[in-house]
Parts: C-alpha cells; structure tokens; sequence
C-alpha cells in the first residue's frame, strides 16, 4: 500500500496498530456469549463493550472553563456554519427537509410560541404546531411501527425490567414518524425524554403532536424560524427539577448548546450517542484536544448505519424523489452518478433496474473500478455532459458540478444532489442576471438560459430524497436500533468501562442489531458446529467477522 505523499509505509503501521488494539478489545469480550436474537436487554450491558476508535484521553477536563467553550466553539456545527443574517438553516441543506408532513398548516400562520397548549392530561410542557392533530399523528407513528419490528421487540423485550430507568434524555433529531418510534421505545425502557427538532424543515407537525399528547415534552414544528430552533433546545435542556443524563443528538447543535450554556449538565451524564457525519467528527476533534467531558458513541460509523442507511435508503428513495418531482420516465435515459460510494451504488442500482443507461465519475481507483465490474462505464463528466439526461450528485465533496458544466447541459437536463449537503452543485453560481429562474413545482425549479435552454434543478441542491420524497422506515429501524442499544449501554456501563473518548460500536451489536432485523424476511442462520467454530477460531455466537472486516 503506498500513497500519494509518500510516506504510505508510516500509515500501514497505523492501520495495524489500529486493528491489534481494537481485537485486543474484542477478544476481552469474546468470553461473553451473545445469543444474537434470544438476548435479554438487560444483558446488553455486558455483552457490549464498545471499542474505543483512538487512544483514551487520559486527561478529565474541567467544565464550564472558557477555554473549554473557545474549543468547542471552533468546531464547525451545523448551525455554526450558518451566516446569522441567513434566515434559512443550513440544517436543512445537511439532511432531511421531510416531504412526510401530511398537515402542512399554511392557513395557520400564527407562532407556536404564542399560544397556549395543552394535551388531554392538562400538562403543557411542549410546543408544537397544533396539538390537535395528535390522532393523526397517532396513525402515522402506528403506521411506522409496523415497519420498525426491531425496536418494538427490544420493547417487548424490557417489559418489567426497564434497562433505562432513571435515564433522562434529551434528544435532537429529525422528528417523524420514525423517530416517534425510537423517542417512545426509549420510554418504554424506563427513559424520561424531552425531545426538539435537529432540522428546521424536517418536523412532521402531527407527530410532533401525538408525542407531546403522549407525554414527551416536545418542541418543534415545522419551518421554524433560526431563534425558534435555539429556543426549542433550550427549552429541552433548561427546565426546572429535570437535568438529562444523556444525549442523544444529530448534528451536534444540542451538544454544542449544552456545552456552551450548561457546562454543568455534562457533571451528570453519561453519555453522548452521535449519529451524524458532522457531529460524529465534531466529537473526534473535542477528544483529541482533551476536551471531551463523557464518553460519546459513535453510530453513524457503525456498519448497521453505513452499510444499510447509505446504500438501501439511497437506493430505495431516489427513484421516489426523482418521480414526484419530475415525473420522468428511466428506461433509456442517459444518467451519470458522480461519486460510486455507498450512495453511488445504491442509486446506481435502482437507476440501472429501471433501464436507465448509467456512467460513473469517481476519483478513487477501487470504486472506479468496482463501477467497472458492475457494468458501468466510467467517464471524465467533461466527456458526457452534454449527452446527459439526468446529472446525480453522491460525492460529498464540493463543485463537482459547476456552472460550466451547467452551461454545457442539454436542454431538460434534470441535475440533482444525493449527498450530505448542497454543496455539490455549484447553485449559487446559477443566481445570475442573464439566467431565469422560474419555481415550476415545490423544490423544482427550471433555470433557464438566454437561448431559452432549461435546466431542471431539484431542491435547489440539496439532498433529494430527504426533501422531495420519504425514506423506508425500515432502514431508519436498523439505524434506529443501533441508537437504543448504544444510549442502554452506555446508560448501564460500569464506572469507569467508558472514558472521555469516542468509541465505535463493537461488532457484537451490529451483528445483535441486524439479527433483530432478520425475522421480518423469515431468514434463519446457518449455526457454526463446534467443529467448524474451532476451526475458524470464532466463537459460535459472534462476532463473526474481524473489526476490519469489510463488508
Ligand atoms: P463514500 O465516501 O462511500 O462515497 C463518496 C464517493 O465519492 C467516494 O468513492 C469518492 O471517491 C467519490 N468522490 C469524491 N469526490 C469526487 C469527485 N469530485 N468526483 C467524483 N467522485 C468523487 O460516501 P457515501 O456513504 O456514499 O456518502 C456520500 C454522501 O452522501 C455523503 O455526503 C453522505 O453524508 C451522504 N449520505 C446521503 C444519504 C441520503 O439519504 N441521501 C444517506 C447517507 C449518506
């Protein structure tokens, strides 16, 4: 292995030193037994001990210093990269703008925070858009459920033992019908939740809704305003005679408020799970820099995440969100994906299902290559742009579309993005004078040329699935699962199990996580004989792959 600097012998001692550590970790647990789906929640605990992604940080910080607040101040969060000026959240480009609100409030146009609401149990401790459309939001939550087995069994599962009693966790994530389910497993577990909004956009109103009707102390609607969202998690986290214990976050904003505003909360919790690229690598820089004052998992590195959300919600969505914007028909259309990842392939292959004639872009010569071997062909998009029919962004990185490459489209070329944020497409560079822009549909809109030439550009940039279409409650169930499990272990781990560091997941619970998923398609395991196990040198209830396994 060598690489472009040169010096790729130095990083191959780091990889390998890397894995040694994390099998020492795995082979100190190896002696705890996990029978995959029969497993009682409330020996998670035990069995899972996450491993630590870097050297521990032997360091213990002190709280609420102002060096400390400087620090993490540094780190980009979503919303830190916003201009304030701006009034539309940058949180929206990162994630979903959920097209799931099927009460969309326009005649209500008054704040939810002027007015006065209370549930059926006379308790107004929450803000939503209207707390009257909790039936409905009921159905939607019941409607996900049935789609979501994995955590409705781990709720089963805890009946009368109730592994997060005592928890009290404050969350931010996306709040829909999926995460409805996940918010009210937790309670079930025994867990206290007070729950906002990671996402201006994203809130499904009616959930928002039936979560509060239910109890949670909710707030979030959606379209909210930049001071609604920080005054949504500071009524989450600033209550009086409630103090979290654990935080369950998507993008590190409710990280950064607690740390910026109540320091002192982080003396009581246990734990911080991440989901998100941005938070998770927000996390990374605090541990390095000694900064971090609890243990943290990681999750959106996990292989249930990465391995399922990015390729199987991709590749389920994409087609949806394309369709409902545009009504397109695939066969025969001449497509290029730029990026062959997990998104890449994901959208490749739904796109190639449906007769669409598909090319690749990459930089990276194995994933050119796997194009290769999958039957695509892979081009410069210089070479192709104007034969185009449809342009996919999957990269993650930045103008890898550019005006140029815009002027150089034929006319009707749709252009999209399937990646992280709306960076990919070069949109600002189309807000010019001599070009038109004319909104034809919600989130289409035809830029049109001089020459009258129209590009059909979609979300303005941003990532297509989650703002024009819904994604599978399933795959949100594994991702979901992952979350539960990680908040029931770190809850429940002993002093001193976790430090102040950043750990992955343990290839235990991924194997735990994607067991619990594999009764929904009646699959059944071939079980290793002793024989067999001795022979592989595994343990007959997992793990059964190494930590540098890869899938
Ligand atoms: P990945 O790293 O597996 O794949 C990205 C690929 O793009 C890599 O193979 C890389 O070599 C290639 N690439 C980088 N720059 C390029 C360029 N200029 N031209 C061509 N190829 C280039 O990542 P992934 O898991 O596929 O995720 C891609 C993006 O999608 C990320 O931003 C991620 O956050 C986002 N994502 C979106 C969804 C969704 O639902 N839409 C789900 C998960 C992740």
């Amino acid at each position: 292995m060598t690489d472009s600097n040169g010096d790729g012998k130095l990083e191959v001692k780091q990889a390998s030193k890397e894995v040694k550590e994390s099998e020492n970790v795995a082979e100190k647990y190896s002696a705890m037994t996990v029978k995959n789906t029969d497993m009682n929640v409330g020996e998670l605990s035990a069995a899972f001990t996450a491993v630590p992604t870097h050297k521990s940080v032997k360091k213990q910080i002190q709280f609420a210093n102002q060096e400390d607040k400087q620090e993490f101040s540094k780190f980009p969060t979503k919303a830190g990269r916003r201009s304030l000026s701006r009034s539309i959240s940058q949180s929206s480009t990162d994630s979903y703008s959920s097209a799931a609100s099927y009460t969309d409030s326009s005649d209500d146009e008054s704040s939810p925070r002027d007015k006065n609401q209370v549930n059926s149990k006379g308790s107004s401790d929450f803000c939503v858009k209207n707390i009257k459309q909790a039936e409905f939001g009921r159905r939607e939550i019941e409607i996900a459920e049935q789609d979501m087995s994995a955590l409705m069994a781990l709720r089963k599962r805890a009946q009368g033992e109730k592994p997060l009693a005592g928890a009290k966790i404050v969350g931010c994530t996306h709040i829909t019908a999926q995460t409805a389910v996940l918010v009210e497993t937790l309670v079930a577990l025994g867990a206290q939740c007070r729950w906002t909004a990671c996402n201006i956009y994203s809130t499904q109103n009616e959930v928002a809704a039936a979560l509060a009707e239910s109890g949670v102390a909710v707030f979030a609607w959606k379209g909210e305003s930049e001071d609604d969202f920080w005054w949504c998690i500071d009524r989450c986290v600033n209550t009086e005679g409630w103090q979290a214990n654990m935080i369950l976050d998507d993008g590190g904003d409710l990280t950064h408020w607690v740390y910026k505003k109540y320091p002192n909360v982080f003396k009581k919790t246990q734990g911080i799970v991440e989901e998100s690229v941005t938070g998770v690598h927000r996390l990374y820089q605090l541990s390095k820099a000694g900064k971090l004052c609890v243990p943290a998992m990681n999750v959106n590195d996990s292989v249930t995440k990465q391995k399922f959300d990015n390729l199987y919600c991709c590749r389920e969505s994409i087609l949806d969100g394309l369709k409902r914007t545009t009504d397109v028909m695939f066969g025969g259309k001449q497509v290029v994906v730029c990026g062959y990842g997990e998104v890449g392939k994901g959208c490749c292959m739904a796109l190639k299902a449906l007769g669409a004639i598909v090319c690749i872009t990459e930089i990276d010569p194995i994933c050119a290559l796997q194009a290769c071997m999958d039957g695509f062909r892979v081009v410069k998009l210089n070479e192709v742009i104007r034969q185009m029919d449809m342009v996919i962004t999957c990269t993650g990185n930045k103008n890898v579309v550019t005006r140029d490459y815009l002027d150089r489209m034929k006319n009707g070329c749709i252009v999209c993005n399937m990646g992280h944020s709306n960076t990919e497409i070069d949109v600002a560079s189309l807000r010019t004078p001599e070009l038109t822009w004319e909104r034809v549909r919600s989130q289409v809109d035809h830029v049109i040329w001089p020459d009258g030439k129209r590009v059909i550009l979609l979300a303005e940039g941003r990532l297509l699935n989650l703002s024009c279409s819904t994604v599978p409650s399933f795959v949100l169930s594994i991702t979901a699962t992952t979350q539960a499990l990680a908040l029931i272990e770190l809850y429940n781990a002993p002093e001193g199990r976790y430090k102040q560091d950043v750990y992955l997941l343990p290839k235990k619970m991924d194997e735990y996580v994607a067991s619990l998923h594999l009764p929904n398609f009646d699959a059944h395991l071939t079980e290793l004989s002793d024989e067999q196990a001795k022979y592989m040198g595994l343990n007959k209830n997992g793990p059964f792959k190494p930590n540098y396994y890869r899938y």
